[in-house]
C-alpha cells in the first residue's frame, strides 16, 4: 500500500485547460515530516499542482489523499486549509500598520473579524504560543515593531509565522526566497529546515543552490508530469533534466 506513511497522496493526476494539459497523469507521494522541492521549467505544472492539492483546481482524473484516509477531492478549498494544509505565495502579506505581534495574533482566527480578534483578550496559552512562533521564525525582538518597517526576507518569516499559528500538518511554500539578500537565504534555509519532521513541506523553488541546501529529495516536472526523483546531484545530473532546461 503506497498510502502508508504518506501524509499527501497524488496518483494519475490529470488537470486540462481548453485541451491542453497542465497535469499529464500525474504521481507524487509526500511522507510524512518530509520537506520535497518541485523544480521544473515554466509551464512544466508546478502552480496546478499546488491548486489541485489546496483545492483551487480540481483535477478531471486521479486520486489525491492527505493521510491515509482523508480524500482531498471530496472537500472545498476551506475545508482543505482547515484540514491542516496551508500555501505560503511569493508575495508576502502582512498588515503592515500593525505590529509582528498583532500579525500573529490575527493569525490565530480564521473566520472571525481580524479586528474584533484584537480586542479580546489572549489566553496564558494562545500568548505562549505567539511567543513559541516568534523564536521559530527569529522575530522575537520585533515583536512590537509595525510590520511595515520589517525587511523584505522579516516579511516573509512572518508570513510563515502566522500560517504556523494555525498548526499546519503540511506547507506548500511558493519561491520562498526571490528577493531575498543571501544572508536573509541562509535564515530561511534554516527555518525551513526547522520545520520538516513535525511538519511536510512542499517548496517550488527555482534556485538550484537553495535547493540543494534544503532537500534530500528534489521532484522534477516537466509537462505535467514527473519527470524524475532523486537527490540534487542525482537529478542534476540526469541527462533528461538537463535536456529540459536546457532546452535541447
Ligand atoms: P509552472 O507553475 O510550472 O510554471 P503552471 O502550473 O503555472 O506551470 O502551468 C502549466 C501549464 O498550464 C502552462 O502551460 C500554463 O500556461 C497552463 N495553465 C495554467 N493555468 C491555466 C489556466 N487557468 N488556463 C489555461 N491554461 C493554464
Amino acid at each position: 500500500d503506497t498510502r502508508h506513511g504518506t501524509v499527501l497522496y497524488l496518483e494519475d493526476v490529470s488537470v486540462s485547460f481548453d485541451g491542453f494539459k497542465a497535469l499529464n497523469k500525474l504521481s507524487l507521494y509526500i511522507a510524512a515530516g518530509e520537506l520535497r522541492c518541485l523544480i521544473g521549467p515554466n509551464g512544466a505544472g508546478k502552480t496546478t499542482l499546488m491548486d489541485v492539492i489546496t483545492g483551487k483546481t480540481r483535477p478531471d482524473t486521479g486520486s489525491v489523499f492527505f493521510g491515509q484516509t482523508i480524500n482531498l477531492l471530496a472537500m472545498d478549498e476551506p475545508a482543505i486549509a482547515q484540514a491542516g494544509i496551508c500555501r505560503k505565495f511569493q508575495k508576502p502579506s502582512v498588515f503592515d500598520a500593525l505590529t509582528v505581534f498583532e500579525n500573529l495574533e490575527l493569525a490565530l482566527t480564521t473566520n472571525k473579524s481580524p479586528w474584533a480578534t484584537l480586542m479580546f483578550k489572549l489566553s496564558p496559552s494562545q500568548r505562549d504560543r505567539i511567543d513559541e512562533v516568534l523564536t521559530t521564525i527569529g522575530l522575537s525582538a520585533q515583536a512590537k515593531q509595525r510590520a511595515g518597517i520589517l525587511s523584505h526576507g522579516q516579511k516573509q518569516w512572518l508570513e510563515i509565522g502566522m500560517l504556523l499559528m494555525q498548526d499546519p500538518k503540511v506547507m506548500l511554500v511558493d519561491e520562498p526566497i526571490a528577493g531575498m539578500t543571501h544572508q536573509e537565504i541562509e535564515r530561511t534555509a534554516e527555518l525551513l529546515l526547522s520545520l520538516q519532521g513535525e511538519r511536510s513541506l512542499v517548496v517550488v523553488e527555482h534556485d538550484m543552490e537553495f535547493v540543494r541546501s534544503i532537500a534530500r529529495k528534489v521532484t522534477v516536472l516537466h509537462e505535467g508530469s514527473v519527470l524524475t526523483e532523486g537527490t540534487m546531484d542525482e537529478v542534476q545530473n540526469d541527462p533528461r533534466v538537463i535536456q529540459v532546461y536546457l532546452g535541447g
